[in-house]
């Protein structure tokens, strides 16, 4: 699966903009920012950053779900409603 994903780094912030297109709907891509360190260390594995929660503590449950598998909070939410 290929997956549209972009990521921009601004040295002057430290920041870095990760752009994703939800995997389940066709809309506009969403943009979450987090610290450029802490991206790189949760893209390495680096200890307990591998875990989006620990890496990124300041972003929404939906947020981390999107840089995880892809998928925006709203369908994931409507993926788990149809598991339940
Ligand atoms: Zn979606």
């Amino acid at each position: 699966m290929t997956m549209p994903r972009i990521w921009k780094t601004n040295s002057e912030t430290g920041k870095t903009t990760i752009t994703v297109q939800c995997a389940m709907h066709l809309g506009d891509p969403v943009s979450v920012t987090v610290d450029t360190q802490d991206y790189v260390d949760w893209t390495k594995g680096v200890g307990e950053k591998r875990l989006a929660q620990v890496a990124f503590p300041y972003i929404c449950d939906d947020e981390r779900e999107l840089l995880i598998s892809g998928i925006c909070g709203k369908c994931y939410d409507a993926f788990l409603g149809e598991e339940e």
